[in-house]
C-alpha cells in the first residue's frame, strides 16, 4: 500500500480536488491511504476567527462560503458539514463568552479545517465511483500527548492505526495535522503538520512509499517562490531532507522524515499539477556521486539570543545551565555558537515561551535578543567537507556585502548555517544559489549543481 498526502493547495479548490480524484483513482491497485490538509488558507482563517471571538467579533460567513463554493463546483453534497459548522459556531461563541482562547481551544478550532476537507474529498471520490470514507485521524488511532499546538504522537498509535484501517474496504481519506490526547481533547502536531501525519500513517501501515503531493516538482535547490530558476532534485538521503526541513525548507514538516527513517520507507515529493513531471525521492541509499550542495534554504520567524558574561571564563557547567533552562521552558536551541565569554543561539520567536526563558537567562549574564534576523543554510551531504564550497559561501556573501551575525556547522557537516539581517536574507539566498546550485562553471568547481 501507499500513503498519498495532499497539501492545502492541492485541495484548495474544485479543480485541484478533481485532479486529486484522478490521481487516487489511477493508483487504486496500490491500495492508497489518502491524507489531506485543510483547503489552503483555512487553518489561518480559523485561528483568526478564534482570536476575533475573544473580542466577540467572529464571523463564519466567509468560511462557509468557501466550503460551499468548492462543494457546489464539485457537484457533491456533504451533509456532515452542517453539524461541524454548528460545533464550530458554538465553540467560537464559548470563546467569546469567556473572552479567552487557550492553546487547547485553538487546537479544537484549528481542527475544523481538516475535519471539513476530508468529507469533501471523500465525497468527490465517491462521486467518481471510487469507494472512499472520511476518517478522523483520532478515530483511526492517532494519539498524542497533551502539548497543544505541538503535540507528540504516542507509540501505541501505530498498532491502533494498523488494526483500524486494515478492516476498511473503502479508500480512507484521513485528516492530517490533528489527533487526540488520552483525555479525548483534540490536539495538533504543529503548523504544516499534515506531512508528518502522512509519514506516521505510512509507518503504521508499513507503506511501500509515502507520497507528499504538493505545488512544486519535489524538493528544489531553493524555494522557487524566492529563486525562480531553482531546480528540482531527483533524489536525496533522509539526512539531507531532514536537514532541509529543519533549516526552513517549508516543502516538508521537520518531523516528516523520522517515522520514514525508522521504518525505512521512501518519501516521494510530487507536483499535483504535473504528476508525471520531475519529483524527488528521499531514501536511505542514493548515488554517492551526487552534488555536494543540494539546497539553499532560509528560515524566518527566528531570533538570535546572545548571552555575554565573564563568568564563563574557565567555568564548568555554564552551558549545562543554558541548556537546562531552555529544556525546562521547552524552547529548542537551533543553531549555537560559543566563545570563551558568550553564547549565541537561534530560537523560534515564540512570544509565549521566550519571555520566561529570557528572564531566567538574565541571571546567567547580559542577555540581548535580536529579532531582525533570519537563518540561511547551505545543505548537502558533504558541504562541510568541501573547502571549495566553504570558500564559495563566504566569498559570495562578502561580494554581496552581507554581514554575518553568526555561523554554525554541525559535526555531520551536512549544513553550513549563517544568521544574517532579515533584510539581507533574500539577497543572500539568491546569491548563494547562483554561486552553488546553478550549473555554472564556478558552481561546478565548488561541487554543486543538480
Ligand atoms: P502543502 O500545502 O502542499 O503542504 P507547503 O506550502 O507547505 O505545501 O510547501 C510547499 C512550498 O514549500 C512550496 O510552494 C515552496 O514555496 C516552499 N519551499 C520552500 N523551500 C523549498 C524547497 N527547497 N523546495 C521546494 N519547495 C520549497
Ligand atoms: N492545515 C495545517 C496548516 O495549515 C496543516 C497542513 O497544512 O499541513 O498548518
Ligand atoms: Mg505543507
Amino acid at each position: 500500500m501507499i500513503v498519498m498526502k495532499f497539501g492545502g493547495t492541492s485541495v484548495g479548490d474544485a479543480a485541484h480536488i478533481r485532479r486529486v480524484v484522478e490521481l487516487v483513482r489511477a493508483r487504486l491497485a496500490d491500495r492508497p491511504c489518502v491524507v489531506v490538509s485543510a483547503h489552503s488558507g483555512v487553518t489561518d482563517a480559523l485561528l483568526d476567527q478564534a482570536h476575533k471571538a475573544v473580542v466577540g467579533k467572529h464571523d463564519l460567513a466567509a468560511l462557509r462560503e468557501r466550503h460551499d463554493k468548492i462543494k457546489a463546483e464539485l457537484g457533491v453534497d456533504v451533509p456532515e458539514h452542517e453539524a461541524l459548522f454548528q460545533e464550530l459556531s458554538d465553540l467560537l461563541r464559548g470563546i467569546s463568552l469567556v473572552a479567552e482562547s487557550t492553546p487547547r481551544l485553538l487546537d479544537h478550532v484549528a481542527s475544523f479545517g481538516e475535519r471539513l476537507s476530508v468529507h469533501t474529498v471523500a465525497a468527490a471520490l465517491r462521486a467518481a465511483a471510487v469507494p472512499a470514507r472520511a476518517v478522523m485521524a483520532y478515530d483511526a488511532g492517532l494519539k498524542t500527548d497533551s502539548r497543544h499546538q505541538r503535540a507528540k504522537p504516542l507509540p501505541e498509535s501505530f498498532d491502533a492505526i494498523a488494526g483500524n484501517l486494515a478492516a476498511l474496504s473503502e479508500v480512507p481519506v484521513v485528516t492530517g495535522f490533528i489527533a487526540k490526547d488520552d483525555a479525548g481533547s483534540i490536539t495538533t502536531i504543529g503548523r504544516n503538520g499534515s506531512d508528518y501525519s502522512a509519514s506516521l500513517f505510512g509507518r503504521a501501515l508499513k507503506a511501500r512509499e509515502i507520497q507528499i503531493w504538493t505545488d512544486v516538482p519535489g524538493v528544489m535547490t531553493a524555494d522557487p517562490r524566492l529563486v525562480p530558476d531553482a531546480l528540482p532534485i531527483e533524489c536525496m538521503t533522509y539526512d539531507e531532507a531532514a536537514e532541509i526541513a529543519f533549516c526552513g525548507g517549508k516543502v516538508l514538516h521537520p518531523a516528516t522524515l523520522q517515522p520514514a527513517v525508522e521504518a525505512d520507507i521512501p518519501v516521494r515529493v510530487l507536483d499535483t499539477r504535473n504528476p508525471t513531471g520531475p519529483n524527488t525521492v528521499i531514501c536511505r541509499d542514493v548515488p554517492p556521486s551526487r552534488p555536494v550542495v543540494r539546497t539553499v534554504v532560509q528560515k524566518r520567524g527566528i531570533c538570535l539570543v546572545n548571552i555575554v558574561t565573564p563568568r564563563m571564563l574557565g567555568a564548568h557547567g555554564y552551558m549545562a545551565k543554558v541548556f537546562d533552562a531552555a529544556a525546562r521552558h521547552e524552547v529548542a536551541l537551533d543553531m549555537l555558537a560559543t566563545t570563551e565569554i558568550s553564547v549565541s543561539a537561534t530560537v523560534e520567536d515564540d512570544r509565549r515561551r521566550l519571555p520566561a526563558l529570557l528572564a531566567e537567562l538574565q541571571q546567567l549574564g547580559d542577555v540581548t535578543i535580536d529579532r531582525q534576523v533570519a537563518a540561511v543554510a547551505v545543505v548537502g551531504h558533504a558541504v562541510g567537507e568541501s573547502p571549495a564550497t566553504i570558500g564559495a559561501i563566504f566569498s559570495t556573501l562578502a561580494r554581496e556585502g552581507i554581514a554575518l551575525r553568526m555561523i554554525s556547522m554541525g559535526a555531520r557537516r551536512t549544513n553550513v548555517g549563517i544568521v544574517v539581517g532579515e533584510t539581507d536574507t533574500a539577497r543572500a539566498v539568491k546569491a548563494l544559489h547562483a554561486a552553488l546550485c546553478r550549473e555554472t562553471p564556478a558552481a561546478k568547481a565548488a561541487g554543486a549543481g543538480r
